[in-house]
């Protein structure tokens, strides 16, 4: 019983996991679990240990120790994931593609895609469904991408501090939004050949690379989330959908400054803590969290206090981010 009690957090995650996996593999009609392409019949293996990685993860994530550090790492997996069966599937065989229908792996075609089609398709339906329920955790968990620039963002050096906000950077990132939204709708009334969609959305996503490789590094900082791709601040605008809030506690904050230079989305300034909330981009990703000794970082919802807050809201996050490593393939 006392192990149930400790272990609820990790329990749940563990269940939600093994129920999304369950009902992800009834509802397809095709094997969407690469267990059971590989080892017909054998999908319930992988969900087995699929709940058993959330189950273990939960412990490393609501540690604030630890936090960080499997966050970073996990986020990567999913890249790995994401890009390590694509190429697989386009080299190998086919069986680790999802469908075997290829669309391009750039978050932007998200809007694009919305935009162009005049509709919601999967991708969309995925991404909102997973705002209403995890907030802005896409863009600090979930995306096949952003893990690699956080990564590169603490490549550079002097990389123990990210640097402050780069100036003007909602005109980036609403620039962003609108530029896609306007291209988007341009190639559709003209009624563009598909050719030439695909060979901007390439374009833009080699551009995107780029960045990652080069200038996150350097200005230490993610600058492909926080400037370029316009899914950071679609994911900013909507998040409040959610009713998690971060918080600091002006009580409990001594303005030492930790959690400025740890955040990788600059979004805390002296500023911010006077406000006693973090700038519109913050993605709740919560290495502020853990490095406040002073616990001045406060999760808000409903009315939880603030740890049975962060711990509601790291299964959530987990629940999804573990079924999105079983699922992360085009
Ligand atoms: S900003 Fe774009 S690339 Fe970065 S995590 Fe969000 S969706 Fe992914
Ligand atoms: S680390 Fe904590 S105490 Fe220090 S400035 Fe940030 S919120 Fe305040
Ligand atoms: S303010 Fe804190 S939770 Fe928000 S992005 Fe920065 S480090 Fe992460």
């Amino acid at each position: 019983m006392a192990f149930l009690k400790k272990h609820i957090p990790a329990l749940a995650v563990a269940l939600i996991v093994a129920a999304l996996l369950f009902a992800a593999r009834a509802m397809t009609q095709f094997d969407i679990l690469l267990f059971d392409r590989f080892l017909p019949g054998l999908g319930f293996v992988q969900v087995a240990g699929a709940a058993a990685l959330g189950f273990w993860l939960t412990g490393k994530f609501l540690d604030p120790v630890t936090a960080p550090k499997w966050r970073r790492r996990t986020w990567l997996w999913i890249s790995a994931a994401f890009f390590g069966q694509l190429l697989l599937g386009l080299t190998v065989s086919p069986v680790f593609l999802m469908t075997g229908g290829l669309h391009f792996p750039v978050p932007m075609v998200i809007e694009g895609g919305v935009v162009y089609r005049g509709g919601l398709s999967f991708m969309p339906i995925l991404f909102l469904s997973t705002i209403l329920l995890s907030g802005p955790a896409w863009c600090s968990q979930l995306c096949y991408m952003g893990g690699c620039d956080l990564y590169r963002s603490r490549a550079g050096k002097n990389s123990k501090a990210f640097s402050m906000p780069v100036k003007g950077r909602w005109y980036f990132r609403i620039g962003s939004v609108v530029l896609v939204a306007f291209v988007a709708l341009l190639l559709r009334f003209l009624g563009a050949p598909g050719w030439l969609a695909v060979t901007l959305v390439a374009l833009w996503g080699v551009a995107g690379w780029l960045i990652v490789a080069f200038v996150s590094p350097r200005r230490r900082q993610m600058i492909h989330c926080n400037l370029f791709c316009p899914m950071g601040a679609i994911v900013s605008l909507l998040k409040w959908v959610n009713p998690v809030r971060l918080r600091f506690n002006q009580n409990h904050c001594t303005r030492c400054m930790r959690c400025v230079r740890v955040c990788p989305y600059a979004a805390i300034t002296a500023s911010d803590l006077d406000k006693g909330r973090p700038a519109l981009n913050c993605t709740m990703c919560g290495d502020c969290h853990s490095a406040c000794s002073h616990g001045a970082v406060e999760y808000r919802f409903l009315g939880l206090g603030p740890s049975k807050a962060r711990t509601a809201y790291v299964v959530v996050v987990l629940a999804l981010y573990v079924t999105f490593l079983m699922l992360a393939r085009i």
